[in-house]
């Protein structure tokens, strides 16, 4: 039984792996999601409203068409809430490896015919509008999508992380890679939701969940060299989840 809240679900330029995150894989979205009215989403029915209005919109994918920066403001509009869902769509993701080669450059790579083609440098949604919070990951995990639909319901502001991956690593005792190891990990730049997954698993962090704020990106660009990476790995490993980010400042890791 829906309780009256209209969500809208918009897709952009992503593998959709978010959306079915948040419909197959999450029993608890679930269960939380029939709680509401979805009433668009295209992966889920066709048809649906459009033009909303939204008490929450949800955008997965980055931006790299005009046509979806322009309906991207409609749909802000026309929404009490607007979150990001996702990597893609909250710090520009694995679209946004384009954006460190030439724009034509990387169109040529992909396509035959890149007369067709009319893409943009791929841009995070909050390049184009404001939003009300960040459901971060590749796919995002359960905590802060439920966080975001029950703070809807209960009618109250959504608290996400902002810490790194390594405050969780050590809530999970788990071995630091990077000091045991000297693996490349990438948790004290990267903001935390995961429940440090990999560092857990004795992997290094990847960088999934996109840079955390005011990170320290040379610190460990500098610490990665050290280690004897070679700067054109280490401006690979913080360019793999979005475009050389603010946070991550590229000109302090680029080669
Ligand atoms: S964030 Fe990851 S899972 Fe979600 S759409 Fe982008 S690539 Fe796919
Ligand atoms: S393993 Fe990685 S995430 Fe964990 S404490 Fe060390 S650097 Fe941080
Ligand atoms: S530890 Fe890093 S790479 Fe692994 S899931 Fe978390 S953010 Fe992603």
């Amino acid at each position: 039984m829906g309780t009256g809240k209209r969500i809208g679900i918009f897709k952009y330029s992503s593998c959709a792996g978010c959306q079915f995150q948040l419909f197959y894989f999450q029993h608890y979205v679930l269960e939380t999601i029939q709680a509401v009215d979805i009433v668009y989403c295209k992966m889920l029915q066709s048809g649906g409203e459009e033009d909303g209005p939204f008490d929450l919109a949800l955008i997965e994918g980055a931006i790299t068409e005009q046509w979806q920066a322009d309906q991207l403001k409609r749909i802000r509009e026309r929404s009490e809430l607007l979150a990001p869902i996702g990597s893609c769509a909250v710090c520009g993701g694995v679209p946004a490896i384009k954006n460190t080669a030439h724009e034509l450059d990387a169109q040529r790579r992909v396509y035959e015919d890149i007369s067709v083609v009319h893409s943009l440098k791929a841009h995070p949604v909050d390049h184009y509008v404001r939003v009300d919070g960040y459901v971060r990951g590749c796919p995002p995990g359960v905590r802060d999508l439920a966080e975001l639909v029950k703070s809807l319901l209960l009618n109250k502001t959504p608290r996400f992380l902002d810490y790194s991956v390594c405050v969780e690593c050590k809530l999970e005792e788990a071995i630091c890679v990077l000091v045991a190891y000297q693996e490349p990990c990438m948790g004290p730049v990267t903001n935390a939701g995961c429940g440090a997954l990999c560092p857990s698993r004795g992997r290094a962090c990847y960088g999934c969940w996109g840079p955390m704020k005011d990170a320290n990106a040379k610190a460990l660009a500098d610490r990665f060299e050290r280690m004897g990476l070679g700067r054109e790995e280490i401006y690979r490993r913080f360019t793999e989840f979005g475009e050389p980010t603010v946070e991550w400042k590229p000109g302090q890791v680029k080669p």
